[in-house]
């Protein structure tokens, strides 16, 4: 078995729980190593710290599977490890759709999986745990019987491992226009062309939250993609809803997912740069009850957080001029760069600017089937926020 030791003179971070090694925090290592083996890794001090995989390319050289020594990293540690992530989703009752494995949260780093009822989507983000995919895929046999497994490996971040982007089936090829139900809702997942797995999960809970504030108000939704939360905001009362999204493909599958809960009539959809049909609406003194915006990320590295900040805050602004006094904003942030007292301060700015009060209703992150390890900043990174605008 190939040995990693770590330096003496490093952060106390890994073996306080954290799972990623730094190439720079390795003293040495014993064996010939192959990206993707299996490694144990040992403190200065020869102290046993955990085992892990290794991909000497990557600037993350090692990522932790366990802290046992006695694991053996086999089929069979992933069929456990999946085993227990869905133990944990049936428990807090994440049955039907549920973001099954959320990486470094459930121990598997660099493992997503996304199941869509029978359907099952996933993403293997480094070499190591790539590795290990046969052994995935037969788990994911083994404990559910799927009618399909897909992998929507099609994302540039594999390419820091060395790895190709790629998408395709993983089980035999099977229909990838799905319908899942959520909240008593249906909605059209495009498993194969959707973005990231083709539906974003991790709101499934904060839609709902919207069910109260919304009954007869004119809403307008920013960055509605398949247009789950406006489609929502129908069907809790709203009188009318606009959605918009750059993407026609978005527009055209929202529009799809509003005709499929019958509510074509009160729900629309619009393909326009939000960005600036809302300065334009403003300026021509358009009024809503509700705006909820779900903006994309602005930004993934930490150096150009700045344009991040900058997106969000104008967003918000132009979203809070278009408010009646008294209505609410609904505002969202899904990178893990802008953490939550950041967003909110975000937020003061904007209102600042906008000349408004904000009083807020309810703060949350994202549902409990994409668990948050505190100390691990990328598993905590959805905001979500409803504040009254006066
Ligand atoms: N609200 C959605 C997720 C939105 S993802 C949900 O609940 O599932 C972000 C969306 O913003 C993408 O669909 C993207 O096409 C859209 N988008 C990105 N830039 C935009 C812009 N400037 N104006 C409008 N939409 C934009």
């Amino acid at each position: 078995m190939i040995k990693v030791y770590l330096k003496k003179k490093i952060s106390r971070r890994v073996e306080n729980g954290h799972p990623w090694i730094f190439g720079n925090e390795v003293d040495k290592i014993e064996g010939d190593v192959k990206g993707g083996d299996t490694v144990i890794v040992f403190a200065h001090d020869k102290k046993f710290i955990g085992q892990g995989f290794i991909n000497p390319q990557s600037q993350i050289i090692v990522r932790l599977l366990t802290r046992e020594k006695s694991d053996s990293i086999d089929e069979f540690f992933f069929q456990k490890r999946i085993q227990e992530a869905w133990n944990y989703r049936k428990k807090l009752g994440y049955v039907e759709n549920c973001r099954l494995v959320f990486g470094e949260a459930d121990q598997m780093p660099s493992l997503v999986i996304d199941k869509f009822n029978d359907y099952f989507v996933l993403q293997t983000l480094a070499l190591g745990m790539d590795v290990w995919k046969p052994a995935i895929v037969k788990a994911l046999e083994e404990i559910f019987n799927p009618k399909g497994i897909y992998e929507r490996n099609d994302v540039p971040v594999r390419e820091l491992e060395g790895l190709m982007q790629k998408k395709g089936f993983l089980s035999k090829p099977f229909d990838t226009n799905i319908v899942i139900n959520e909240n008593g809702l249906r909605f059209n997942v495009d498993i194969e062309n959707g973005q990231k797995t083709g539906y974003f999960l991790d709101q499934h809970d904060n839609r709902r939250a919207i069910r109260n504030i919304v009954k007869d108000a004119d809403v307008l939704g920013a960055f509605s993609y398949t247009g789950s939360f406006e489609i929502h905001a129908a069907h809790y009362g709203a009188k009318s809803v606009l959605g918009l999204d750059i993407s026609e493909n978005a527009v055209n599958s929202a529009t799809k997912n509003a005709a499929l809960n019958g509510l074509e009539n009160i729900v629309q959809f619009k393909a326009v740069n939000a960005f600036d049909i809302l300065k334009k609406w403003s300026k021509e003194g358009r009024q809503y009850d509700v705006v909820m915006l779900d903006p994309p990320a602005f930004t993934k590295s930490r150096e150009t957080i700045q344009k991040a900040i900058t997106g969000y805050k104008e967003i918000n602004l132009r979203g809070m001029k278009l408010i009646n006094k008294g209505g609410f904003l609904v505002t969202s942030s899904c990178t893990n760069l802008v953490p939550p007292k950041l967003f909110l301060e975000i937020i003061q700015m904007a209102a600042k600017d906008a000349k408004r009060k904000l009083r807020q209703v309810s703060f949350q992150t994202q549902a409990p089937d994409h668990p948050i390890i505190w100390d691990m900043e990328n598993t905590n990174y959805l905001k979500f926020l409803i504040v009254q605008v006066e």
